[in-house]
């Protein structure tokens, strides 16, 4: 606490982003990265534009627009982008929920929404997930400011199936249904489908998940033209180039390696479904994940005692000290050798 802070940044509790612990051979299964890397071709890419680093990048990155309407089948007016799907997620709440009151959203869901809620004067209103952990559409109906989910849900990897986000953009026909996308390529449907219909949609993606870019920092929003235009107003009225030009040139060859990103999205998939298999051979209930990572609690001992004897083992996986949640583990799919040793430990210590 200082006294040169504003009143406004006193009473800031700022989100708290999955440890990047400096171990070494550590098995990091605490932050949904892709545990592949990205497409060769966006690292060829990236190394052909190093030479032109001294030149401001486009700020309106609009041959990465084109190719995600191209990829899409939308027009560039419908895009945009920014420097991760944190800072659009941030600029969508001042474009579209600044100062209102009633932002419907899950109570159990992504950790940073609260965030944008007390910076940008938002009254949220958190609704239960039922017992099933699962959304149901008819609590949305009828929203103030605005609704917030993603899709599939984090940390619980559940996904409302596309009918019934429907139903949630029928229903609030005068505010903006912003739906998180992040986790959308491990086996979701997309709403980006929806968008033609709906001026109420916003769709807010990232390529830090399935595309293997977190370090770049590249996320997207989808939606009619005169929705992107007010997210537009806001990030010139910020930062005029969010997004530099390794990020755009390797965000563009992402998209372009389709067979890539289908073989890695796979891959995830694959191991998914593996590591869900196993975690419920050792005693785990693991909720039914669409996501890259699986969140899973065991019947015979605490979630909080399970993390701190894997991270003895070097094995880091997350952890929420939150209602309800308390006793779950958020666990992302690694690679098959990083997975094979998360459950040799898990075996050494639920049997020993
Ligand atoms: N939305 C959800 C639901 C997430 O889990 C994350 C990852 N923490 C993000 C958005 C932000 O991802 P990024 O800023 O890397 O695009």
């Amino acid at each position: 606490m200082s006294k040169f802070w504003s009143e406004k940044t006193r009473q800031l509790q700022p989100y708290v982003p999955g440890e990047q612990p400096k171990i070494a051979n550590l098995v990091k299964l605490n932050t949904n990265e892709n545990p592949f890397p990205p497409s060769p071709l966006v690292l060829k890419t990236m190394q052909a534009v190093t030479e032109d680093l001294r030149l401001y990048p486009d700020p309106n990155a609009d041959r990465l627009k084109q190719t995600i309407a191209d990829y899409y089948g939308l027009s560039r007016e419908q895009i945009f982008v920014g420097n991760g799907s944190d800072e659009v997620l941030a600029q969508a709440f001042a474009a579209f929920f600044q100062g209102k009151q009633q932002l419907l959203l899950p109570d159990i869901s992504y950790s940073f929404y609260p965030v944008y809620c007390q910076l940008y004067d938002v009254e949220a209103r958190y609704i239960p997930l039922d017992e099933h952990f699962t959304i149901n559409p008819a609590d949305y109906y009828g929203a103030q400011a605005g609704v917030v989910f993603p899709n599939p849900n984090a940390p619980t990897g559940c996904i409302l199936p596309l009918a019934q986000v429907e139903q949630i953009l029928q229903a609030n026909p005068d505010c903006v249904v912003l739906v998180d996308e992040a986790y959308i390529d491990f086996g979701g449907e997309s709403a980006v489908a929806l968008i033609a219909d709906y001026p109420n949609l916003l769709v807010v993606q990232t390529l830090s998940k399935s595309r293997s870019l977190a370090g770049m920092r590249i996320g997207l929003a989808l939606g009619q033209a005169e929705l992107i235009e007010g997210l537009e107003r806001v990030k010139n009225s910020f930062n005029s180039y969010p997004l530099d030009r390794l990020a755009q040139a390797g965000a563009i060859a992402a998209f372009e390696d389709e067979n890539y990103f289908r073989s890695t999205c796979a891959k995830v998939i694959e191991n998914r479904i593996w590591l869900t298999k196993h975690l419920s051979q050792l005693g785990f209930e693991v909720l039914p994940s669409q996501a890259n990572f699986v969140f899973a609690s065991h019947k015979n001992k605490t979630a909080v005692e399970i993390a701190a004897e894997l991270r003895r083992h070097g094995v880091v996986v997350r952890h929420f000290p939150q209602e309800r949640i308390n006793n779950f583990l958020r666990i992302s799919v690694g690679t098959q050798q990083q997975q094979q040793r998360l459950i040799e430990v898990l075996k050494e210590m639920l049997n020993p």
